[in-house]
């Protein structure tokens, strides 16, 4: 496994495999490893001849009083979890490789959809998001992508932009993991201490009651939001938007709803000395 920081040396040990005809898998993310991010690494190598995984803290995609400085960084051990994971090479390049003349001019947007949920609190993230994954796309030239579910907004517009612009990558996508409380894993639960991290279970446990209410015949969107809004609540965390989507267009519903795939997403607020912002999903109905 080699850790690489520039393009031209991904670049250079890419060229001979893909001239064999060797898949190239890519494993995006911002590092600070988990078991999430290693699940996406094995589905990768699963798939791929070849698993890169790019361990890069985009700054674009960050807004200007968002977690970029504090943001957990452990290249050392992500690159040696990506080795046991069967990872060819780790990509870590510096924000001067990848934006050598700062902020580029030229950003891929998704016009429709990037100011909805998450986009509304994070202004230019998603085109941030966007830019650097045609970017690394372009870079590596990846025969597939892997990316988790966990990030349900970003998945949904990763795929849509693979499909207007025809990148010649194939996204595969992994289902959320969880701690044993259901909380989902993320780097920025680093954040958080152990007492914060047990009621930052709520988010999960308000979205499996929902969901049995949804089961149970609940079809008012305004009650499904409502349990998970409650329950984030009752358990301290301020909510930041609970919004119920079609899991087909990610065209906010509102209403009665309609029995298609459906998905229920979050963004909540736990901690007290740090605000950590975290995010869920779980998708329901259409079956
Ligand atoms: P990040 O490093 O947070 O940008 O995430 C990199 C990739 O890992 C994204 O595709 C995320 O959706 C995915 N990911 C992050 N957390 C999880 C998790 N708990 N389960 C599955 N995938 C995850």
């Amino acid at each position: 496994m080699k850790v690489l920081h520039t393009i031209e040396a991904l670049r250079n040990e890419l060229a001979p495999l893909k001239r064999a005809g060797k898949v190239i898998g890519l494993v995006p993310t911002m590092g600070a490893l988990h078991e999430g991010h290693t699940s996406l690494i094995d589905a990768c190598v699963s798939a791929a001849d070849c698993t890169v995984v790019s361990v890069f803290l985009n700054p674009i995609q960050f807004g200007k009083n968002e977690d970029l400085d504090k943001y957990p960084k452990k290249l050392e051990a992500d690159a040696k979890l990506a080795e046991e994971h069967g990872a060819a090479f780790v990509f870590a390049p510096a924000p001067e490789e990848m934006y050598p003349a700062g902020d580029p001019l030229t950003l891929v947007r998704n016009e429709k959809l990037e100011g909805l949920y998450c986009g509304q609190y994070r202004k230019g993230h998603f085109r941030g998001v966007l830019t650097v994954v045609a970017k690394l796309f372009l870079i590596s030239g990846a025969d597939l992508a892997v990316f988790g579910e966990k990030d349900y907004q970003q998945l949904f517009l990763v795929k849509q932009m693979v499909n207007d612009l025809n990148f010649p990558v194939k996204i595969l996508s992994v289902p959320t993991v969880r701690e044993p409380s259901g909380l989902a894993l993320s780097s920025r639960n680093d954040y958080l201490p152990k007492a914060e991290r047990k009621k930052a279970a709520a988010i999960y446990e308000g979205l499996k009651k929902a969901k049995a209410a949804y089961d149970g015949g609940e079809r008012f969107v305004s009650q499904l939001r409502d349990i998970v809004i409650q329950t984030v609540l009752k358990s301290g965390g301020n909510v930041q938007y609970v919004e119920i989507a079609s899991a087909a267009s990610l065209k906010k519903l509102v209403g009665r709803l309609k029995d298609d795939r459906i998905v229920i997403l979050v963004a909540a607020i736990f901690g007290t000395e740090v605000k950590t912002r975290l995010i869920d999903n779980i998708e329901l109905g259409g079956e």
